[in-house]
Parts: C-alpha cells; structure tokens; sequence
C-alpha cells in the first residue's frame, strides 16, 4: 500500500564513488576549501593512513592512529586533544565506523569537517549520528556536525577486509536497511532504498566471501551500504540497536558480529507489528518468513549466530534486557521485558527463529543446553 504523507529531509554530503577513487583525494581536499588534515585510523590500518597521508603531501599535519571499537570517551578526548594540537581544520577518516566514530567525537566539539574514506560496510561516513562509550553506556544522538561532508567510496579498500568482517559488516547495513522499513518516519524514498539494501547486500556477500578480490562484487555490496548508511540516517532505529548498542557499551562485544547474530531474533519480535516491513524483507530476500529469512543469510556466510559464541555469559542476559528498556528507542511492538528477556536467550542459543522459545518462564535464571 502506498503511503501517502511523509517527511524526507535531504542531507548534505558529497559522495565519490568508484573503483580507484582514492586518487580524487587530492582534487576533493581542495574542493572542500581546507589545509591541514589529521588522518585518523585504527592502529591496525595506520599503513593505509600514512599512504593518505602521503597523498596530501605538506597538507596533512598528522596521523593519529588512536581509534577503538565504540569510541571510549578517552579516545575521544585524547584525539580532540590532539585535534587543536595539530591545528586541523580538516579530519580525515579512513577506515571503519570505529575510524569514522573517533572523527565524529572530534567533530562534535570542534566543528572540523570530516572527509570520510570507509573501509568496511557500516555506514557511520552517511550519517549525523555519533556514538560515546563512558562507563560501560555506550550513548548515541543526532548532531549535523558529526556528519562527513565528503565521502570517497573506493571499493578497493574493502578487498582486504577479510571474508567473516566484511560477511558481519555486510549483515549490519542490512541490519539498518530492516530498522528503515519499519521506522516511524520511513517513506516511500528510503523504503525503495532499504529493500534494495537487503536484496543486493544478501546477493553480493556470499559472492564477496567466496571472492574477496572480485572487485565487481565489492563495488556492488560498497554501493548498498552506502544506501544502508543514507537509511539509517533519515531513519530512526529501533530495539535492534538498541540491543546491540547495549552489548557493546556493556560488554565490549565486537559491533558487526552482534548486529548479526541478533538481526533475526529483533525482527521476529516486532514481525506481528510490521506486517508490510516484514513483506518488504520477504520480497527482498525471496523467503516467505522475514526473520528466518535474515537467519538463512547469517548461516549460509558461516558467521556467528549465537551470543554464546561471542562470549557473552547467560547471566549477563538479565542486566542487558533490562539496560535495554533504560532510554529505549520508538519500536514497532511495545517493548515488553519478559518477551526482550526470551529474545535474548533464543539469540544466546542462536536458535533459528520458528523453532525458537516462545516463553522462557520455565527456565528462568537457569542455563539449559539448546535441546531442552
Ligand atoms: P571497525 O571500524 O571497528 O573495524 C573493525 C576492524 O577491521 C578494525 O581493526 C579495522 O581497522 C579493521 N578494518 C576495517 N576496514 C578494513 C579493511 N578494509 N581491511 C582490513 N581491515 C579493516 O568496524 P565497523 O563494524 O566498521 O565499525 C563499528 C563501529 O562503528 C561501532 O562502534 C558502531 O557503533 C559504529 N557505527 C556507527 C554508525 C553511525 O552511524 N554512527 C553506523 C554504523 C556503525
């Protein structure tokens, strides 16, 4: 059915895209009117900054390759720190959404405008929305600073992006892509987007994990998770995020990973209240059940698919389903914390939706092994 009335604000950001398109670094530095650039990476993509840096030759005053999953608020503070130390008037981000996060951090409170080279599919580099880790809360918000004003999409840079990171990260722009169709404020403009995130993402991994190299199916997944970013950047998110921005802040657990190990339990919750969101998914991915669907794409990429094998402990499920419900974000079902607390088991089991708990009652506080 076609929705007739919505609200769709554009945002401005520049986007390059194209295999080899590293090379426009130079020409868009310029473009965007800066002279001092801080690169910023993780330490373990720090080669890759220091041959950025070396492209803009005198222009780029530092590398600093402090960024850590989930942005701790002394990563942050170190870096904008560093930030005025250096005199930037330009951060420039290559890397994943840790790389780009730590960027934002600095943008936040200095208005430096970042230029962002994504590496992974996370999709951070098409949003204002940034995120803070401060004893064990890992908190989100909305701010146009944060958001990159030019972005270069080069898929080459995901070739080294080993097969299980880029099949989770490709998972978590699917993941934003599912949250778009049935957020409050979705349209008809980001609906088109989102279905078309999941068709082509859910096509294009299994061939990108098969064939790291193929840079025909890295443009192809690039190209989608920049539509997953721009999504999730017009779009609320709900309980989905909600969970995983829970685990990680609490738990530290690795972000990509978590998006797809708990994808398919959050769409079965909110299933009976997204009928048309769920038809959308099921379009999409060819498959009759939404979230068996999305648990079928996990298997057959051979990631994760419990929070058991992430490391989580069963009894740590309490204190996240109820961390959960502390500033819970707008959700299609109405958030009810017995039915959170069985999501949590059957993705702690990483039971296939279906044939998963309905109830956990009988069991509670008690670890019992799948079969039971
Ligand atoms: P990441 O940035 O933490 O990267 C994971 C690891 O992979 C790092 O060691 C990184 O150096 C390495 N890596 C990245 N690209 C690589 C490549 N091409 N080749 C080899 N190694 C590479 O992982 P991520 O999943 O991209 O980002 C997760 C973080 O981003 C989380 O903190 C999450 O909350 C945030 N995020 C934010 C938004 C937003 O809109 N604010 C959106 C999505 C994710």
């Amino acid at each position: 059915m076609f929705q007739r009335s919505f609200i769709f604000s554009s945002l401005p950001s520049r986007v390059v895209f194209g295999v080899g398109s590293l090379s426009n670094l130079p020409a868009e530095f310029n473009e965007l009117g800066v002279e001092r650039a801080l690169v910023v990476c993780t330490p373990e993509q720090s080669d890759l900054a220091y041959s950025v840096a070396r492209m803009l030759g005198d222009r780029c005053r530092d590398v600093l390759p402090g960024a850590v999953m989930h942005v701790p608020i002394e990563a942050a503070r170190r870096a904008r720190a560093h930030a005025l130390d250096a005199g930037a008037d330009c951060i420039v981000a290559v890397g994943g959404g840790s790389t780009i996060g730590l960027g934002k951090a600095i943008a936040l409170e200095s208005s430096i405008p970042i230029l962002a080279i994504p590496t992974t599919y996370a999709g951070s580099e098409m949003t204002p929305i940034y995120g803070l880790t401060e004893n064990g809360a890992k908190k989100t918000g909305r701010d146009l600073r944060v958001l990159p004003r030019t972005v270069i999409y080069d898929p080459e840079l995901t070739v080294s992006l080993p097969a299980r990171m880029s099949a989770t990260s490709g998972i978590n722009a699917i993941a934003h892509c599912v949250e778009a169709l049935y957020a409050g404020n979705a349209s008809p403009f980001t609906s088109m987007m989102a279905e078309e995130g999941i068709r082509y993402l859910a096509r294009g991994l299994p061939q990108v994990v098969q064939r790291p190299g193929d840079l025909d199916a890295r443009a192809e997944c690039l190209y989608r998770a920049w539509l997953a970013g721009s999504v999730l950047a017009t779009t609320s998110v709900a309980l989905h995020h909600k969970l995983c921005h829970t685990l990680g802040g609490m738990l530290n657990l690795p972000h990509a990973e978590t998006h797809a190990v708990g994808l398919p339990h959050a769409t079965a919750y909110n299933a009976s209240a997204a009928p048309q969101a769920m038809d959308g998914i099921c379009r999409a991915l060819e498959k009759r059940d939404a979230a068996q669907g999305l648990f079928d794409v996990a298997a057959q990429l051979d990631v994760p698919l419990s929070l058991k094998a992430l490391g989580v402990q069963f009894a740590d499920l309490d204190r996240v389903a109820d961390a959960a419900l502390t500033a819970p974000y707008p959700n299609p079902r109405p958030l009810d914390r017995a039915a959170i607390r069985v999501l949590l088991e059957n993705a702690y089991w990483g039971r296939r939706p279906g044939t998963a708990l309905e109830c956990v009652s009988s069991l509670s506080g008690r670890e019992l092994p799948p079969e039971n």
